[in-house]
């Protein structure tokens, strides 16, 4: 059963999240401030946090940053009501694994949680199908339709990259992170450009990509 640490000061919310959460099995608390976020956060063990931005005391971006400072990786959730995009990459950027924007319906919220929850399980890559793709990360084998695909070092990283965290929306710097050899200074552009290339060869009709798909202004996410 997971452990879920809510992080919400407004009573009414708060209350209707764990109550929801409860019902679906997860052992729940809740805190109304950041610095108490904090404290529990980095002294308890919790497979997911759920993060309000607005809180009293320390902000949602604040918690996420100090506790990503502190070596904390429990995955976070970020409760936004902002809808602005520099600041759901800003959260992104800060170490949290996904947003929701509220007002969220219960049933947006569940599917967020659990394909959090999925991909930190530790699941191995192994084996990977999607569309007409199938990836063998442990061969570094791609075939689409039964032929073999040619992907360089770093589309394979890419597409690791991307299958690893599908479903999140990743920045450019995060993808350059997970990618690329450290230190190297890599453009916007670049990215974008290698990105192109991955689809090419991955998806059905490059142009109108099904799995690696834009997300203006913020970067990309794979769905598949
Ligand atoms: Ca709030």
């Amino acid at each position: 059963m997971a452990r879920i640490l809510v992080v919400e000061d407004e009573p009414d919310i708060a209350l209707g999240l764990e109550e929801d959460l409860k019902r679906q099995g997860y052992q729940v608390e809740t805190v109304g401030d950041g610095e108490s976020a904090v404290r529990r956060a980095s002294r308890e063990t919790w497979d997911l946090i759920l993060l309000d931005v607005m809180l009293p005391r320390l902000d949602g971006f604040e918690v996420c940053r100090e506790l990503r400072r502190a070596r904390i990786k429990t995955p976070i959730i970020l409760l936004t009501a902002k809808v602005q995009e520099a600041e759901k990459v800003m959260g992104l950027e800060l170490g949290a694994d996904d947003y929701v924007t509220k007002p969220f319906s219960p049933r947006e919220l569940r599917a967020r949680i659990q394909a959090v929850l999925r991909r930190f399980s530790g699941e191995s890559l192994g084996l990977h199908r999607f569309g007409d793709v199938e990836v063998d990360f442990d061969r570094a084998e791609v075939r689409k339709k039964g032929l073999p695909v040619d992907l360089t070092a770093l589309e394979l990283r890419l597409l690791q990259t991307f299958i690893g965290r599908r479903g999140r929306v990743l920045t450019r710097a995060q993808l350059i992170d997970a990618a690329w050899d450290q230190g190297t200074h890599v453009s916007d552009r670049a990215v974008d450009t290698h990105v192109l290339n991955l689809r090419k060869k991955i998806e059905t009709v490059p142009g109108q990509p099904q799995f690696i798909r834009g997300i203006r202004g913020i970067g990309y996410r794979f769905d598949a």
